[in-house]
Protein backbone atom coordinates (compact mmCIF):
# COMPACT_ATOMS: atom_id res chain seq x y z
CA UNK A 1 0.00 0.00 0.00
CA UNK A 2 2.34 2.23 0.99
CA UNK A 3 4.74 1.67 -1.94
CA UNK A 4 1.45 2.26 -4.14
CA UNK A 5 1.33 5.61 -2.41
CA UNK A 6 4.86 6.65 -2.97
CA UNK A 7 4.89 5.55 -6.71
CA UNK A 8 1.70 7.80 -6.93
CA UNK A 9 3.68 11.17 -5.23
CA UNK A 10 6.59 10.17 -7.14
CA UNK A 11 4.49 10.01 -11.18
CA UNK A 12 2.38 13.54 -9.67
CA UNK A 13 5.86 15.21 -8.42
CA UNK A 14 7.28 14.52 -12.33
CA UNK A 15 4.05 15.37 -13.95
CA UNK A 16 3.88 18.82 -12.70
CA UNK A 17 8.06 19.41 -13.21
CA UNK A 18 7.37 18.53 -16.66
CA UNK A 19 4.11 20.45 -17.74
CA UNK A 20 5.76 23.70 -18.20
CA UNK A 21 8.45 22.50 -20.72
CA UNK A 22 5.59 21.17 -22.94
CA UNK A 23 3.63 24.36 -22.97
CA UNK A 24 6.82 26.70 -23.29
CA UNK A 25 8.64 24.10 -25.93
CA UNK A 26 5.12 24.53 -28.23
CA UNK A 27 4.63 28.80 -28.11
CA UNK A 28 8.14 28.37 -29.42
CA UNK A 29 7.44 26.31 -32.06
CA UNK A 30 4.74 28.26 -32.90
CA UNK A 31 6.50 31.76 -32.71
CA UNK A 32 9.39 30.34 -35.13
CA UNK A 33 6.62 29.23 -37.74
CA UNK A 34 4.89 32.54 -37.53
CA UNK A 35 7.85 34.60 -38.37
CA UNK A 36 8.93 31.89 -41.19
CA UNK A 37 6.63 32.78 -43.30
CA UNK A 38 6.93 35.88 -45.71
CA UNK A 39 5.09 39.12 -45.30
CA UNK A 40 4.49 38.94 -48.98
CA UNK A 41 0.51 37.69 -49.71
CA UNK A 42 1.16 35.48 -52.87
CA UNK A 43 3.89 33.25 -51.21
CA UNK A 44 2.25 33.13 -47.68
CA UNK A 45 -0.80 31.78 -50.03
CA UNK A 46 1.22 29.60 -51.25
CA UNK A 47 2.21 27.98 -47.93
CA UNK A 48 -1.57 27.66 -47.27
CA UNK A 49 -1.96 25.41 -50.06
CA UNK A 50 0.92 23.48 -49.66
CA UNK A 51 -0.33 23.05 -45.77
CA UNK A 52 -4.02 22.03 -47.11
CA UNK A 53 -2.30 20.07 -49.72
CA UNK A 54 -0.16 18.43 -46.25
CA UNK A 55 -3.33 17.83 -44.57
CA UNK A 56 -5.02 15.83 -47.83
CA UNK A 57 -4.25 12.42 -47.34
CA UNK A 58 -4.17 11.64 -51.09
CA UNK A 59 -3.95 14.94 -53.41
CA UNK A 60 -5.39 14.54 -56.91
CA UNK A 61 -2.91 15.17 -59.65
CA UNK A 62 -3.75 16.26 -63.52
CA UNK A 63 -2.40 12.94 -65.01
CA UNK A 64 -2.18 14.46 -68.82
CA UNK A 65 -0.38 17.68 -67.14
CA UNK A 66 2.07 15.70 -65.49
CA UNK A 67 3.07 13.47 -68.26
CA UNK A 68 3.60 16.62 -70.35
CA UNK A 69 5.45 18.07 -67.37
CA UNK A 70 7.70 14.74 -67.92
CA UNK A 71 8.15 14.89 -71.94
CA UNK A 72 9.21 18.63 -71.71
CA UNK A 73 11.71 17.80 -68.87
CA UNK A 74 13.26 14.60 -70.55
CA UNK A 75 13.53 16.70 -73.59
CA UNK A 76 15.25 19.95 -72.39
CA UNK A 77 18.06 17.40 -70.14
CA UNK A 78 18.39 15.17 -73.64
CA UNK A 79 18.62 19.09 -75.47
CA UNK A 80 21.36 19.88 -73.16
CA UNK A 81 23.19 17.12 -72.99
CA UNK A 82 23.28 16.90 -77.14
CA UNK A 83 24.20 20.67 -76.60
CA UNK A 84 26.98 19.58 -74.24
CA UNK A 85 28.26 16.84 -76.44
CA UNK A 86 28.87 19.13 -79.12
CA UNK A 87 30.29 21.74 -77.28
CA UNK A 88 32.76 19.05 -75.70
CA UNK A 89 33.72 17.56 -79.03
CA UNK A 90 33.83 21.20 -80.69
CA UNK A 91 36.15 22.70 -77.99
CA UNK A 92 38.16 19.19 -78.14
CA UNK A 93 38.36 19.92 -81.83
CA UNK A 94 39.86 23.27 -81.53
CA UNK A 95 42.25 21.82 -78.90
CA UNK A 96 43.40 19.27 -81.15
CA UNK A 97 43.91 21.67 -84.35
CA UNK A 98 46.11 24.37 -82.04
CA UNK A 99 47.90 21.63 -81.16
CA UNK A 100 49.10 20.68 -84.02
CA UNK A 101 49.64 24.17 -85.78
CA UNK A 102 51.81 24.44 -82.38
CA UNK A 103 53.18 21.55 -83.53
CA UNK A 104 53.80 22.00 -87.05
CA UNK A 105 54.83 25.63 -86.71
CA UNK A 106 57.42 24.08 -84.24
CA UNK A 107 59.22 21.62 -86.22
CA UNK A 108 59.48 24.20 -89.22
CA UNK A 109 60.42 27.01 -86.77
CA UNK A 110 63.13 24.54 -86.10
CA UNK A 111 63.93 23.13 -89.36
CA UNK A 112 64.32 26.73 -90.57
CA UNK A 113 66.27 28.07 -88.01
CA UNK A 114 68.78 25.10 -88.70
CA UNK A 115 68.73 25.93 -92.28
CA UNK A 116 69.69 29.67 -91.72
CA UNK A 117 72.45 28.38 -89.75
CA UNK A 118 73.42 25.63 -92.11
CA UNK A 119 73.56 28.21 -94.70
CA UNK A 120 75.19 31.21 -92.57
CA UNK A 121 77.92 28.70 -91.69
CA UNK A 122 78.72 28.27 -95.60
CA UNK A 123 79.24 32.04 -96.15
CA UNK A 124 83.07 33.22 -96.60
CA UNK A 125 83.61 35.62 -93.74
CA UNK A 126 86.61 37.31 -95.92
CA UNK A 127 84.30 38.11 -98.29
CA UNK A 128 82.02 41.24 -98.22
CA UNK A 129 78.50 40.10 -98.01
CA UNK A 130 75.09 42.05 -98.79
CA UNK A 131 71.45 41.66 -99.18
CA UNK A 132 69.11 42.36 -102.02
CA UNK A 133 65.94 43.19 -101.70
CA UNK A 134 63.45 44.06 -103.71
CA UNK A 135 59.57 45.13 -102.48
CA UNK A 136 56.04 45.65 -104.45
CA UNK A 137 56.09 42.37 -106.12
CA UNK A 138 55.75 39.20 -106.88
CA UNK A 139 55.17 40.35 -110.73
CA UNK A 140 55.42 37.52 -113.06
CA UNK A 141 57.97 38.88 -115.84
CA UNK A 142 60.35 41.24 -113.84
CA UNK A 143 60.56 38.84 -110.72
CA UNK A 144 61.31 35.90 -112.46
CA UNK A 145 63.61 37.86 -114.50
CA UNK A 146 65.81 38.95 -111.51
CA UNK A 147 65.21 34.89 -110.12
CA UNK A 148 67.09 33.63 -113.47
CA UNK A 149 69.95 35.68 -112.51
CA UNK A 150 69.99 34.44 -108.86
CA UNK A 151 69.66 31.36 -109.91
CA UNK A 152 72.13 31.04 -112.89
CA UNK A 153 74.52 32.33 -109.91
CA UNK A 154 73.47 30.29 -107.08
CA UNK A 155 72.54 33.71 -105.29
CA UNK A 156 69.40 34.55 -102.97
CA UNK A 157 67.64 37.91 -102.16
CA UNK A 158 64.78 38.93 -100.21
CA UNK A 159 61.16 39.94 -101.65
CA UNK A 160 59.23 42.17 -99.74
CA UNK A 161 55.45 41.21 -101.26
CA UNK A 162 52.31 43.07 -101.58
CA UNK A 163 49.71 40.75 -100.55
CA UNK A 164 47.09 41.79 -103.54
CA UNK A 165 49.45 40.93 -105.71
CA UNK A 166 49.38 36.73 -104.71
CA UNK A 167 46.18 36.20 -106.30
CA UNK A 168 46.94 34.17 -109.38
CA UNK A 169 48.54 31.33 -110.72
CA UNK A 170 51.29 33.36 -112.04
CA UNK A 171 51.90 34.96 -108.82
CA UNK A 172 51.88 31.29 -106.97
CA UNK A 173 54.68 29.69 -108.87
CA UNK A 174 56.82 32.90 -108.95
CA UNK A 175 56.50 33.12 -104.80
CA UNK A 176 57.11 28.92 -104.95
CA UNK A 177 60.42 29.45 -107.21
CA UNK A 178 61.73 32.11 -105.37
CA UNK A 179 60.90 30.26 -102.43
CA UNK A 180 62.88 26.65 -103.46
CA UNK A 181 65.50 28.80 -104.27
CA UNK A 182 66.17 29.59 -100.55
CA UNK A 183 65.34 33.34 -101.11
CA UNK A 184 63.33 34.79 -98.80
CA UNK A 185 59.63 36.52 -98.63
CA UNK A 186 58.66 39.18 -96.50
CA UNK A 187 55.74 41.37 -95.76
CA UNK A 188 55.00 44.85 -97.37
CA UNK A 189 51.27 45.05 -96.31
CA UNK A 190 48.15 44.22 -98.22
CA UNK A 191 47.24 47.21 -100.16
CA UNK A 192 50.45 48.83 -100.08
CA UNK A 193 48.86 52.16 -98.04
CA UNK A 194 51.08 54.39 -95.72
CA UNK A 195 50.33 52.92 -92.93
CA UNK A 196 50.63 56.24 -90.31
CA UNK A 197 47.16 56.83 -91.25
CA UNK A 198 45.43 53.90 -90.55
CA UNK A 199 43.51 52.89 -87.47
CA UNK A 200 45.28 50.19 -85.04
CA UNK A 201 42.86 47.46 -86.95
CA UNK A 202 43.40 48.37 -90.25
CA UNK A 203 47.20 49.01 -90.04
CA UNK A 204 47.07 44.68 -88.10
CA UNK A 205 44.72 43.41 -90.86
CA UNK A 206 47.33 45.16 -93.68
CA UNK A 207 50.14 42.81 -92.01
CA UNK A 208 47.73 39.58 -91.34
CA UNK A 209 46.30 39.55 -94.88
CA UNK A 210 49.68 39.52 -96.65
CA UNK A 211 50.90 36.69 -94.02
CA UNK A 212 47.78 34.63 -94.21
CA UNK A 213 48.32 35.05 -98.23
CA UNK A 214 51.84 34.15 -98.16
CA UNK A 215 50.48 31.04 -95.85
CA UNK A 216 48.52 29.65 -98.34
CA UNK A 217 51.35 29.18 -101.34
CA UNK A 218 54.01 28.32 -98.98
CA UNK A 219 52.53 26.93 -95.74
CA UNK A 220 54.62 29.25 -94.06
CA UNK A 221 54.68 32.99 -93.05
CA UNK A 222 56.41 35.61 -93.67
CA UNK A 223 58.96 36.56 -91.14
CA UNK A 224 60.10 40.20 -92.19
CA UNK A 225 57.89 42.95 -92.64
CA UNK A 226 58.82 46.25 -94.61
CA UNK A 227 57.15 49.45 -93.74
CA UNK A 228 55.48 51.24 -97.32
CA UNK A 229 57.39 53.96 -97.81
CA UNK A 230 59.45 53.37 -94.92
CA UNK A 231 56.58 55.35 -93.07
CA UNK A 232 56.50 53.85 -89.34
CA UNK A 233 55.38 55.43 -86.22
CA UNK A 234 54.50 53.83 -82.67
CA UNK A 235 51.41 52.96 -83.65
CA UNK A 236 52.09 50.85 -86.15
CA UNK A 237 54.79 49.62 -84.45
CA UNK A 238 52.41 48.13 -81.66
CA UNK A 239 50.23 46.43 -84.36
CA UNK A 240 52.73 44.41 -86.43
CA UNK A 241 54.46 41.66 -84.70
CA UNK A 242 57.83 41.49 -87.01
CA UNK A 243 61.29 43.08 -87.42
CA UNK A 244 60.97 46.47 -89.08
CA UNK A 245 63.27 46.09 -92.15
CA UNK A 246 64.54 49.49 -93.72
CA UNK A 247 67.81 50.01 -96.08
CA UNK A 248 70.90 51.01 -96.33
CA UNK A 249 71.30 51.71 -99.60
CA UNK A 250 68.09 53.34 -101.76
CA UNK A 251 68.49 52.68 -105.54
CA UNK A 252 65.99 55.24 -106.46
CA UNK A 253 64.90 52.69 -109.11
CA UNK A 254 61.10 54.07 -109.02
CA UNK A 255 62.48 57.92 -110.00
CA UNK A 256 65.39 56.75 -112.61
CA UNK A 257 64.06 54.33 -115.18
CA UNK A 258 67.36 53.88 -116.70
CA UNK A 259 69.62 50.70 -115.83
CA UNK A 260 73.25 52.42 -116.49
CA UNK A 261 72.81 55.56 -114.49
CA UNK A 262 70.88 53.16 -111.64
CA UNK A 263 74.28 50.72 -112.13
CA UNK A 264 76.70 53.23 -111.77
CA UNK A 265 74.56 54.33 -108.64
CA UNK A 266 74.57 51.27 -107.15
CA UNK A 267 78.13 50.47 -107.77
CA UNK A 268 79.66 53.26 -106.50
CA UNK A 269 77.48 53.05 -103.04
CA UNK A 270 77.66 49.22 -102.10
CA UNK A 271 79.55 48.27 -99.40
CA UNK A 272 79.91 45.17 -96.79
CA UNK A 273 76.47 44.89 -94.90
CA UNK A 274 74.36 47.01 -97.29
CA UNK A 275 70.74 46.21 -97.12
CA UNK A 276 69.80 47.46 -100.84
CA UNK A 277 66.37 48.85 -101.68
CA UNK A 278 65.12 47.77 -104.98
CA UNK A 279 61.47 47.05 -106.71
CA UNK A 280 60.38 44.22 -108.85
CA UNK A 281 58.35 45.96 -111.02
CA UNK A 282 60.24 47.66 -113.59
CA UNK A 283 62.17 46.41 -117.04
CA UNK A 284 64.75 48.64 -115.97
CA UNK A 285 65.30 47.28 -112.32
CA UNK A 286 65.59 43.92 -113.96
CA UNK A 287 68.27 45.34 -116.44
CA UNK A 288 69.91 46.35 -113.46
CA UNK A 289 70.49 43.34 -111.18
CA UNK A 290 71.57 41.23 -115.22
CA UNK A 291 74.26 44.59 -115.18
CA UNK A 292 75.10 44.78 -111.47
CA UNK A 293 75.49 40.87 -110.12
CA UNK A 294 78.18 39.46 -112.38
CA UNK A 295 80.29 42.81 -111.24
CA UNK A 296 79.40 42.80 -107.77
CA UNK A 297 80.53 38.74 -107.73
CA UNK A 298 84.04 39.56 -109.68
CA UNK A 299 84.62 42.34 -106.43
CA UNK A 300 83.75 39.22 -104.28
CA UNK A 301 80.44 39.78 -103.12
CA UNK A 302 78.18 37.01 -101.53
CA UNK A 303 74.52 37.43 -101.42
CA UNK A 304 72.28 36.41 -98.88
CA UNK A 305 68.83 37.37 -97.67
CA UNK A 306 68.12 39.71 -94.73
CA UNK A 307 67.51 36.80 -91.59
CA UNK A 308 71.05 35.58 -93.31
CA UNK A 309 72.86 39.19 -93.23
CA UNK A 310 71.87 39.92 -89.92
CA UNK A 311 72.43 36.51 -88.58
CA UNK A 312 75.94 36.09 -90.23
CA UNK A 313 76.34 39.88 -88.38
CA UNK A 314 75.29 38.06 -84.94
CA UNK A 315 72.49 40.40 -84.99
CA UNK A 316 69.11 39.08 -83.31
CA UNK A 317 66.40 40.23 -85.10
CA UNK A 318 63.55 41.84 -82.32
CA UNK A 319 59.54 42.17 -83.12
CA UNK A 320 58.81 45.83 -83.68
CA UNK A 321 62.29 46.91 -83.88
CA UNK A 322 63.65 49.22 -87.31
CA UNK A 323 66.82 47.85 -88.77
CA UNK A 324 68.72 49.48 -91.56
CA UNK A 325 71.86 47.14 -91.62
CA UNK A 326 73.29 44.67 -89.30
ZN1 LIG B 1 56.63 49.62 -101.53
Amino acid sequence: MLKSVVKFITLFVCFCLFLPHFISSDSVNNNVFAEDIPANSVVSDTYIELDELAQTDSPQFDEEELLLSSQVASNLLSNISALQNRRIISIRETISKINTNIFQEGKKTAESSHELNERVSQIDLTRPVIALTFDDGPHYKITNRILDVLEQNNLRATFFVVGNRISSDNAYETLRRADALKCEIGNHTYEHPNLTKLSDIDIYQQFEKTNDAVYSVLSKPTTLFRPTFGAYNDVVKNNIDAPFILWSVDSNDWKDRNSAILSERLLSTIKDGDVILMHDLYETTAETVEIIVPLLIEQGYQFVTVSELFALKEVTLESRTPYRRP
